[in-house]
């Protein structure tokens, strides 16, 4: 997918790919073999090299001294070893919380984040990281860090995988496992789902990455024909779908891809999913001050949801900058919580890690965006009020479909 930023500010892209070389982790073992083969190589290199990609400590191929040199340097020439090799890592929550922030090599910057979740009373210890698909996002969420950014550009298979080389490397993880990976960090899979599923397929693969499919969590914001797609494929990963409101006023504005798949048609896709794969959907719901957390709107989502093999969400919107909106109070979180509840619908309040979501992925990237100009800030955070405005009337958006998402 091709398409200009369209945010009033933009992540800097440094001009065309400076390496050409695609990188190695998104390179299957077929795919290995056959260049093998034109090499004339013996097969089994493939499986030694794809070792050394993923369980060894090379940082190149030139360390991979099971291969013999002319090998290593063909490798090299041909491949790159790791498509994150410039990151900065920040960390915060005493350690809990690791952000990084990939500047890939063509200047495009995407963030993962590593979560640690210690042990508990009955639960096992986690180790879940949210990678991004994609550099910006083109649906343009308005209390969304990325969605500001505008969309750059799609990840390769490469670029999403090594995100996930880097956090396993990581001191922290002190030789344990990941044991989750979502993708809730910067884009929309949906829209870039050939890449992503190539990515899902290596994380899944025992010979490589090895993480059970269970433990793989794609998120969506509604891309009806990449579900579908998802769907005729049978049961993979778990599909999360950001929800936010389930009336289609206010949900134009919240999630602006709402104008092209309206929010029944993105339900119905979901309980289609549900239904073909017996894999429950889990629904996101971000809950902002005064705007999607109302009775109206809990009552709306009890209607719409009953009965659906389906799981909510509650997650107090993340401060962000630029936008009006604050987090609802807990307790109307607790309230609404209570009306799906008594509709029957299992609902959680994510109450102390709203990063656990993502929610905090997209903001350092932001950050190194730099501020944009008073008055772009002012004019967004007019057409934000102005646009959930109308919406709380009721009153469909007249805005148009965002370029790039619909076709
Ligand atoms: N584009 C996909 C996946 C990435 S966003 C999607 O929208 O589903 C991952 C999740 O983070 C989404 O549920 C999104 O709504 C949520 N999110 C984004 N900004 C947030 C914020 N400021 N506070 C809370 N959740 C946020
Ligand atoms: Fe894109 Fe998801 Fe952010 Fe919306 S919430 S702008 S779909 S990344």
């Amino acid at each position: 997918m091709t398409a200009e930023p369209r945010g009033e500010r933009a992540l800097p892209v440094i001009g065309p790919e400076v390496d050409p070389r695609p990188g190695l982790s998104g390179v299957g073992l077929s795919e290995l073999e056959a260049w093998l083969d034109t090499r004339g190589e013996p097969r089994y290199r493939a499986r030694q090299i794809g070792d050394a990609v993923w369980r060894g400590d090379a940082t190149t191929a030139h360390d991979v001294r099971t291969l013999p040199a002319t090998l290593r340097e063909t490798l090299d020439a041909t491949f790159r070893w790791d498509t994150v090799a410039d990151t900065e890592v920040r960390i915060t929550d005493a350690g809990l919380t690791e952000k990084a922030l990939h500047r890939l090599t063509d200047g495009a910057m995407v963030e993962s984040v590593l979560m640690h979740f210690p042990g508990a009373a009955g639960r096992r210890e986690r180790h879940t990281l949210c990678i991004s698909s994609q550099a910006g996002c083109a649906v343009g969420c308005p209390f969304c860090a990325t969605g500001e950014l505008g969309f750059t550009r799609d990840l390769t298979s490469a670029e999403i995988l090594d995100q996930v080389r880097h956090a396993a490397r990581s001191p922290a993880q002190d030789g344990r496992r990941l044991t989750n990976i979502v993708f809730m960090g910067m884009g929309e899979p949906l829209l870039n789902l050939d890449n992503v599923l190539g990515a899902i397929e290596a994380l899944a693969d025992a010979k490589r990455f090895g993480l059970g499919a269970r433990h793989i969590t794609v998120s969506t914001s509604g891309v009806v024909p990449g579900i579908r797609r998802l769907t005729a494929m049978g049961p993979q990963f778990t599909l999360a779908v950001s929800l936010h409101a389930a009336r289609d006023s206010l949900r134009d504005v919240l999630v602006p891809l709402n104008r092209r798949w309206p929010v029944a048609e993105v339900v119905e896709a979901a309980r289609d999913h549900a239904r073909k794969t017996g894999r429950r959907i889990t629904y996101e719901v971000t809950m902002i001050g005064g705007i999607n957390d109302t009775e109206l709107d809990a009552q709306a989502m009890a209607d719409l949801l009953r009965g659906d093999l389906a799981h909510v969400n509650l997650i107090p919107m993340n401060p962000v900058a630029h936008t009006p909106w604050q987090a609802s109070s807990m307790e109307t979180i607790e309230r609404f919580a209570r009306t799906l509840r008594a509709a029957g619908i299992s609902t959680t309040i994510r109450r102390n890690r709203g990063q656990e979501i993502g929610a905090a992925c997209g903001q350092l990237a932001a950050e190194r965006a730099g501020e944009p100009a008073a008055p772009a800030v002012a004019r967004r955070r007019d057409r934000i009020v102005r646009d959930s405005a109308r919406a709380l009337r009721g009153e469909r958006s007249r805005e148009p479909i965002p370029a790039g998402v619909g076709d």
